[in-house]
């Protein structure tokens, strides 16, 4: 008999502000100058995930931990994993090694440090660990990272790695290092890989539509892993002149994304994505394992 298929649930915790889609419009040294609303937002997610019984892993962006040290803690404190989003929300790919060594080690040893345990799991902005940027993954292994969720299998204008594998693997970087990946879940439709289970995607495909995928994903044995940011919830937060693709990524349905998500939360399971590794590292599906990183 197969193993009760359990999915992954993710939060990548930044503002409204801080997204790819506004980098052209709102410069780094201006994030101060914007009305904060991640706290609020990313409390009104673990007061639902709390109604559902469920545990997410909260991928925290550098930047938001130095200035919400207790939302840290209280994401800990409610029995969540804590996992890190890099520092500044650039992309991997428009970073040099160095650059990208000095953030990731900033964001792990301030969320280490709130938390007081080992920080596992790592996300890149806007997953833009692509075919340029593979040289990351020897940093995160490195650092001391256990798994990395950051290759979407997609074509996109901004990420992915349109062939790479779209279950949980372990793989052995360059320099020799281990890490598990997590990629973002996709579904095969027509010969096509969709990226599913998500964000933009779940805010624009109808949800029966999301559903029926990420149905026959657990019906494959597989689990999917769930993502989504505090603004998405958030239909209020102020608007940002950008272009119009721009704007419709971000804003696309925007009121109806927290009744979705509680929707999605009564008709599947989810724990966080470590415990999602662990069970798969248990069936002898991710060999190098996570855990010892621990
Ligand atoms: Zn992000």
């Amino acid at each position: 008999m197969s193993p009760p298929v359990t999915n992954a649930l993710t939060v990548d915790v930044e503002d409204y502000f801080h997204v790819s889609a506004f980098a052209d419009t709102i410069a780094r040294e201006d994030w101060d100058r914007h009305e904060c609303r991640v706290e609020a937002n990313t409390r009104r997610l673990l007061d639902l995930f709390e109604r559902h019984r469920t545990l997410a892993t909260f991928f925290v962006l550098g930047w938001v931990a130095e200035r919400y040290p207790a939302l840290v803690r209280e994401i800990a404190a409610r029995g969540h994993e804590v996992a890190c989003h890099g520092y500044s929300h650039r992309l991997v790919y428009e970073q040099t090694p160095d650059e990208f060594r000095a953030e990731t080690l900033r964001a792990k040893a301030t969320l280490e440090d709130q938390v007081q345990c080992p920080v596992l799991g790592y996300r890149a902005a806007s997953y833009s660990i692509t075919r340029d940027s593979l040289w990351a993954l020897d940093i995160l292994a490195e650092a001391g990272f256990g798994y990395d969720s950051s290759i979407f299998p997609v074509h996109h204008d901004r990420y992915g790695i349109p062939d790479a594998p779209t279950t949980p693997y372990c793989m052995t970087t360059a320099n020799g290092g281990q890490l598990v990946e997590f990629p973002l879940s996709t579904y095969r439709l027509l010969g096509y890989r969709l990226p599913m289970a998500g964000g933009g995607y779940f805010r624009l495909y109808p949800y029966a539509f999301t559903r029926m995928a990420l149905r026959a994903i657990n019906r494959a044995g597989q689990p999917f892993i769930f993502y989504l940011h505090p603004w998405e919830v958030d239909p209020d937060q102020p608007r940002i002149a950008a272009s119009r693709l721009s704007r419709f990524r971000h804003y696309n349905n925007l009121d109806r994304c927290e009744q979705r998500l509680d929707r999605l939360l009564g008709a599947f399971s989810f724990t966080t994505a470590r415990s999602v590794l662990e069970g798969l590292e248990a069936w002898g599906k991710t060999p190098c394992g996570i855990a010892a990183h621990a």
